[in-house]
């Protein structure tokens, strides 16, 4: 390539305009929304880094498809659309719309699980986890050891441990009705699986029999950093690895608002005959007949046309590049994040950016609070809040105390993006200024939805 310089490939044809706040007028927002960015108006948002899910823009291709749109009751020319544009990518037989991710883990898993049953995944997504404990399954995580470590540089830091794999199916076969594995691993940084791992788990699974599905909601990112980071897949392309990688499982769940492009939906998808009319049984039930579920016919075409744009080699060059170059700004910086950046995000560690507050007084909360008031950007505390509570009611510090910059696919520009780094720096250049915060009340589940919280010691600077 003669140029460096790497370009947003697309150009702008509608815009939406971003509202610019004074620190001031934050700090009012903020103590209205009761010191949780979940309870902020949108309106009152500069950058909205809070999720990558559903917040992505769509391009004219999938504007025009939605115009095209079927919503016939059954049998709709956009399921066709949409079924075959799933089994292109991931070559499975049955395809089956849910309105988004958690309903295909729902009707999977209460197709699949009994209680008792043990469901081991890389690491489980809070949704999925969720939905396998709802049917009485046991959620197990068997990520490899580097996958915890915020300061690992192992390139595929999402990897199964496949030993503990084996082992579970030795011991506990029996009662494993289904291995999942999350590409990326969301839960753990939105970090890659090699290749290799899915190839490995696959054959692990096949020789005890158990079915092997993927959680695939973010398989044309893995696919990429597959690509950029394993020497052997560097002349294969994003899609033909997405392929393979399809090729070895016996089926997928996926939520559309994140590799595919859209604003709402999801699937699932089998090779299995009897799996799927059990899980279309329970479809018609909670989602809607089996050439909807749950969506309407112009989210199909939309879907359709996203699953393939998310595997345009420019698009993942350009989506994965905005999230290094943020990592390398703040790196040269001296800003603590977590290395090597993952697919989809950027976490900055509470931790280590500010010692001098205990882990009770939630070090990553405070650092999403005036993320806000000094600039206006909102993100997600993954910590103590998120996780700190044990089911029994006591407090238990999270391993981590993170915040997630999560970027919507094909929203913010290189300007954007270079924001960010001088707000980020200009936080991390006053943390010793930052106070910690506490709980003023919050719901036992979910808390960091709806808590209500205060600066612990008057002021959240001192
Ligand atoms: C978002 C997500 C889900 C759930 O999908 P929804 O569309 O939000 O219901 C499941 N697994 C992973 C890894 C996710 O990131």
């Amino acid at each position: 390539m003669k140029f460096q310089t790497i370009i947003e490939p697309f150009r702008i044809k509608t815009v939406e305009p971003i509202r610019q706040t004074t620190p001031e007028e934050r700090r009012i927002a903020i103590e209205k929304a009761h010191n949780n960015v979940f309870l902020l108006k949108a309106r009152d948002v500069l950058i909205d880094l809070l999720t990558d899910s559903g917040t992505g823009a769509m391009s004219v291709y999938q504007w025009a498809g939605m115009m095209k749109g079927d919503e016939s009751y059954a049998g709709a020319r956009s399921f066709d659309v949409f079924e075959k544009s799933v089994r292109d990518i991931t070559g499975f037989t049955h395809v089956i719309p849910t309105h988004q991710g958690r309903a295909a883990e729902h009707i999977l898993f209460h197709s699949l699980v009994k209680p008792g049953d043990i469901v081991p995944n890389n690491t489980h997504f809070d949704t999925t986890r969720a939905n396998v404990e709802d049917a009485g399954g046991i959620a197990l995580d068997l990520p490899i050891k580097e996958g915890t470590h915020a300061q690992s540089t192992h390139p595929f830091k999402g990897n199964m441990d496949v030993m503990a794999l084996e082992e579970t199916l030795e011991r506990h076969g029996d009662r494993v009705p289904v291995v999942m594995m999350t590409v990326t691993n969301n839960s753990e940084g939105g970090q890659p699986v090699s290749l290799e791992n899915i190839r490995e788990v696959s054959e692990i699974c096949k020789r005890y029999e158990v079915p092997f599905f993927i959680d695939a909601c973010r398989f044309a990112e893995n696919a990429w950093l597959m690509k950029t980071r394993d020497a052997s897949l560097a002349n294969r392309s994003a899609r033909s690895i997405a392929q393979e990688m399809f090729s070895l499982a016996d089926g997928c769940t996926m939520s559309a608002k994140k590799d595919g492009l859209a604003n709402i939906g999801g699937f699932l998808a089998m090779n299995s005959g009897p799996l799927a009319l059990k899980c279309r049984t329970r479809l018609v039930l909670t989602e809607g007949f089996p050439t909807y579920g749950g969506l309407a016919g112009y989210d199909l075409e939309a879907i359709a046309v996203g699953l393939n744009e998310a595997l345009d080699e420019d698009y993942l060059h350009y989506r994965i590049r905005s999230i290094e170059y943020l990592g390398e700004k703040l790196l040269l910086a001296g800003v603590p994040i977590v290395t090597p950046m993952g697919g989809h995000a950027l976490y900055l560690d509470a931790k280590r950016m500010l010692p001098h507050i205990p882990q009770r007084e939630f070090p990553a909360w405070a650092l999403s609070l005036v993320l806000y008031v000094e600039g206006g950007i909102r993100a997600a505390e993954i910590g103590s809040v998120m996780f700190g509570r044990r089911p029994d009611g006591s407090e238990k510090p999270a391993d981590l105390e993170l915040v997630r910059l999560a970027f919507p696919r094909r929203v913010y520009t290189q300007s954007h993006v270079d924001y960010v780094a001088e707000v980020v720096i200009h936080v991390n250049s006053m943390a010793s200024r930052i106070r910690g915060v506490k709980i003023v009340e919050a719901p036992p589940v979910l808390r960091h939805f709806t808590a209500h919280m205060a600066p612990a010691h008057g002021r959240l600077l001192a």
